[in-house]
């Protein structure tokens, strides 16, 4: 084996995925808290084409979304951005995601980081079984998710590969897209909720009116 693919083996790549409708600082706090607990060389923030779960004119152009996450991590050496779902056609699923990924970073560890709540709902998606061999799962705990619960419902999900899924726990940060989008309809402040330039980004064109 050669050197490039020995030392390949042992790195790790965190996955986060989102909607990013717009990313905020509960995401980025997230994945740099996940990155340093699990020795991560890099995470990558993949912003969601056509959620599966989320109807599609509620949510805001691919463009937009990519281009907000893109300000918004630029000041972190350790992330990047990648428009692999905006430019798939159709719905995104882990799975696929993953097997490009795998693709890109071959002989690399992966880890799909999500917040508590999808986890659970990512579970019961399409091949979850081959998704649980093909990466690890970190749950992190969002405000209103009790760790202990979430453990034991992923163990009665998926005996055979509840040790493929973490829990990480990150400081409380009661924020989400949906309270952002509703504080610029109604005029309210959205400062310090999410990164400054994807705030004036936001803003200036005219995004959640
Ligand atoms: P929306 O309110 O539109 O659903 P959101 O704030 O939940 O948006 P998403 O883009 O849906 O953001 O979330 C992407 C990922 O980040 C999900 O795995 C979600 O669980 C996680 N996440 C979102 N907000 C937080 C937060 N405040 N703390 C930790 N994880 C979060
Ligand atoms: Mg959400």
């Amino acid at each position: 084996m050669d050197k490039t693919a020995n030392q390949a083996k042992h790195k790790k790549i965190g996955l986060m995925g989102g909607t990013f409708d717009p990313i905020h600082h509960g995401h980025l706090v997230t994945a740099e808290e996940a990155r340093f607990q699990f020795n991560m060389d890099q995470v990558i923030f993949i912003p969601a084409g056509i959620p599966p779960h989320k109807s599609k004119k509620n949510v805001s152009h691919p463009s937009h979304r990519l281009e907000m996450t893109r300000l918004a991590v630029g000041s972190n050496p350790h992330f990047t951005v990648s428009d692999v779902e905006i430019n798939r056609h159709g719905l995104s699923y882990a799975i696929d995601t993953v097997d490009l990924i795998r693709e890109e970073y071959d002989g690399w560890e992966i880890y799909f980081i999500t917040g508590a709540d999808a986890v659970l709902e990512i579970l019961t998606w399409k091949k979850v079984e081959e998704l649980l061999q093909k990466c690890c799962f970190v749950a992190a705990t969002r405000p209103g998710f009790r760790l202990e619960s979430l453990g034991e419902r992923l163990i009665k999900l998926h005996p055979a590969y509840s040790a493929r899924i973490k829990t990480l726990e990150v400081p409380a940060l009661a924020i989400s897209s949906t309270d952002i989008r509703l504080r610029v309809q109604q005029g309210r402040p959205i400062k310090y909720l999410l990164p400054e330039a994807a705030e004036e980004y936001l803003y200036r064109h005219g995004l959640y009116k």
